[in-house]
């Protein structure tokens, strides 16, 4: 039988287990598919406090991982199949193995969206991405396509600027939705061509196994236009990782659990953290910070109960 169990690896699940294990709880943290969240997925990360210069993503997430395993916290590979959150202790099920745990926090973050088409489908992973700075080097002088309006798409096209020698930024309105700064830099940049007011209506071609090009629609007039390109970098937002909790625990529209008073949930005994539960700031320190207050919160509902 667990004190706590964290679900996810990213910045607020590794954050509550320092916490949690520097209370001595000796926290289990179920890594997941994605272990390490989405910090694992970027280069320089400039705005997290007490780094003057900038620190890798992946390398901040190593840093937090030792610092929570030399307070005590355990960790498992693997994803969570399986939830019982109707009584106490809640079960989990990782593939095979079964775990027992008189708190549980979610941790689990939110995934890339894509545009949900076949097209897209069969081709990610053979040019089609949603990660720029995982696949960026395989476009070194090729033409690629990013699709989105925000910070995620204006960071990818920025990023794919080192390398590519045209960057397409399909946007289907005519004004960016990305921060006045990542505008800036969208708008001074030579390699960046905004193509406005456009949709991707299909990603080609899937019977070559690689990409040619995409098939545009103008939102406005309908009309559908060809642009031929190597890569498409898909940055329209995200997803919360929170099928296995619905009927279980309160969430939006969108599927964002739902917190109260700190890090509660609805069911006593589970907290959230991380954008798992905030679709609006999702930024490492604000998820680093809701993962201490899930981990206190989790601490303080384990002495009530003694
Ligand atoms: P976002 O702000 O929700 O932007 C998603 C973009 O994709 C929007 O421009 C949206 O168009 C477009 N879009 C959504 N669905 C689409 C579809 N089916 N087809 C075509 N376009 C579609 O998401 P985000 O860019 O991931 O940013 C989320 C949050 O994280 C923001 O608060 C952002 O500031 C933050 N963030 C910050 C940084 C940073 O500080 N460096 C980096 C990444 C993210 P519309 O504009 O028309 O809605």
């Amino acid at each position: 039988m667990r004190n706590v169990v964290i679900i996810g690896s990213g910045c607020a699940g590794l954050t509550a287990a320092i916490y949690a294990a520097r209370a001595n709880l000796q926290p289990l943290v179920i890594r997941g598919v994605e272990a390490g969240g989405q910090l694992t997925l970027t280069t320089l990360v400039e705005n997290y406090p007490g780094f003057p210069k900038g620190v890798q993503g992946p390398e901040l997430i190593e840093m937090m991982q030792k610092q929570a395993t030399e307070f005590g916290a355990e960790f498992l590979e693997g994803n969570v199949t399986r939830v019982d959150l109707s009584r106490r202790p809640f079960v989990l099920e990782v593939g095979e193995t079964r775990v027992e745990t008189r708190t549980l926090i979610v941790a689990s973050g939110a995934s890339a969206r894509l545009l949900g088409l076949e097209s897209e489908r069969k081709l990610l992973g053979h040019g089609v991405s949603t990660c720029a700075t995982c696949d960026g080097y395989f476009f070194r002088g090729k033409e690629v396509a990013v699709v989105g309006g925000g910070d995620t798409a204006a960071e990818e096209a920025l990023f794919l600027t080192r390398y590519a020698t045209q960057v397409n930024l399909i946007h289907r309105r005519d004004q960016l939705r990305a921060s006045k700064i990542m505008q800036d830099r969208i708008f001074r940049s030579e390699k960046i061509k905004p193509i406005w007011n456009s949709v991707v209506a299909d990603v080609l071609d899937p019977a070559k196994g690689e990409v040619t090009g995409v098939k545009l629609r103008d939102t406005k007039t309908g009309e559908e236009t060809l642009k031929t390109c190597d890569g498409v970098f898909i940055g329209i937002g995200h997803t919360p990782n929170t099928s296995l909790f619905r009927g279980q625990l309160e969430m939006d529209d969108v599927g964002y659990l739902k917190t109260h008073d700190g890090a509660k949930t609805n069911v006593p005994g589970v907290f959230a953290a991380g954008d798992v539960q905030d679709h609006v700031y999702r930024q490492a320190v604000t998820a680093a910070g809701t993962g201490c207050m899930a981990a206190m919160d989790a601490e303080r509902f384990l002495e009530a109960e003694h």
